[in-house]
């Protein structure tokens, strides 16, 4: 099937917006830097990349009949939040297995935040000791089968909807999106930076910004920064998720090796825990642009940004765009970095 005859629900206000960062590319002094911003793609609660994902999961949640959304993440997950706001927006019941998957002591860390914003959608989470792991999880089944146990119909998320079937999607079509926005700015973005954890955000970019290469002949680098710290089982879970977008969206080819691009350099050496790039990169996008990002997903990947940059990696005459997935309800259950 081609990619525009999947159905979508329309769950984003429309087009994210991108933006330009002045003040942020002038600090580098070299790369022009610009933002398209999911995190406030959408006005269900806050919004995010999951969003964008989920607009091609409803379609099959509506048709299976079921009557409750049941998902995983960490105690801060955005995820589990948007699906939360998608359930509460649909009228669906939602239960959400939370993990500890970050050893981060804030005091509130597992009740402010993201999880507030969860409890007050009306989802029922719980938390759950299980540490980080990106794979399909025991305590999720244990979760659906709960809900069937007590007569519901459980539809199945895994984390980050990256596992699911259809969760390349909503990415493949960003790439579609920013040509579009492209045409109207005069502007070709030749280097995409992005947050790359559970995977189908990288994963269907790299799959739709195939696809658009092969109908418009520009070739762009998609430049992946780990946040998960466990690089080589996430590298395995991207590669494998691309390749399934792209048979899914009939790319007609196999993706190339050098369609592939993860570092690992910004992640530190634990899921959820910031390093000292992390909050540089924070204070600096804050400072500079009131440009608020995450000590957990894209204060990381702004960090990988900033050194690629200003290394000249990324070359002087670039047209950079980074992807803001979101993430900002987590900061309050992270006060301490700057209290
Ligand atoms: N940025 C934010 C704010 C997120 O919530 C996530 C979710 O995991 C990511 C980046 C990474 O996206 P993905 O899980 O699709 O790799």
């Amino acid at each position: 099937m081609k990619l525009s005859d999947f159905p979508r629900h329309q769950l984003t206000f429309g087009p994210s917006p991108i933006q330009a960062l002045p003040r942020l590319t002038r600090h580098l002094g070299s790369a022009t830097v610009w933002a398209k911003r999911e995190d406030c793609n959408s006005g269900l609660a806050f919004g995010g990349n999951k969003v964008r994902k989920l607009e091609y999961i409803v379609p099959d949640v509506l048709a299976s009949g079921a009557d409750t959304l049941v998902s995983i993440g960490g105690y801060q997950s955005n995820h589990t939040r948007q699906v939360a706001a998608v359930a509460a927006h649909l009228g669906l019941k939602c239960r959400l297995v939370q993990e500890k998957w970050v050893p981060w002591e804030d005091p509130m860390n597992d009740k402010v935040g993201n999880i507030l914003l969860s409890r007050m959608m009306g989802a029922d989470s719980r938390l759950d000791p299980h540490g980080f792991d990106i794979g399909i999880r025991d305590s999720w089944k244990q979760a659906l089968a709960e809900v069937e146990e007590a007569g519901g119909k459980p539809y199945p998320i895994p984390a980050g909807a990256s596992e699911h079937d259809l969760g390349g999607l909503g990415f493949a079509n960003w790439a579609f999106e920013v040509a579009k926005q492209e045409r109207a700015l005069g502007v070709t973005f030749d280097t995409i930076i992005v947050c790359t954890v559970t995977c189908s955000t990288h994963a269907g970019m790299i799959a739709g910004f195939a696809a658009l290469e092969d109908l418009t002949g520009v070739r762009r680098r998609v430049i992946g920064i780990d946040a998960s710290a466990t690089l080589e089982q996430t590298r395995a879970q991207l590669e494998r998720i691309a390749r399934h977008t792209a048979e899914k969206i009939e790319l007609g080819r196999e993706l190339r090796d050098d369609e592939f691009t993860l570092l690992p350099e910004w992640a530190g050496d634990l899921y959820g825990v910031p390093v000292d790039s992390t909050m540089a990169a924070m204070n600096l996008g804050a400072e500079l642009e009131a440009f608020i990002t995450d000590p957990v997903y894209e204060g990381k990947s702004l960090a990988g940004l900033i050194d690629l940059v200003k290394s000249k990696a990324i070359p002087a005459e670039s047209q950079v765009l980074y992807a803001h997935l979101g993430g900002q309800p987590a900061l309050n259950a992270y006060h301490r970095l700057w209290s």
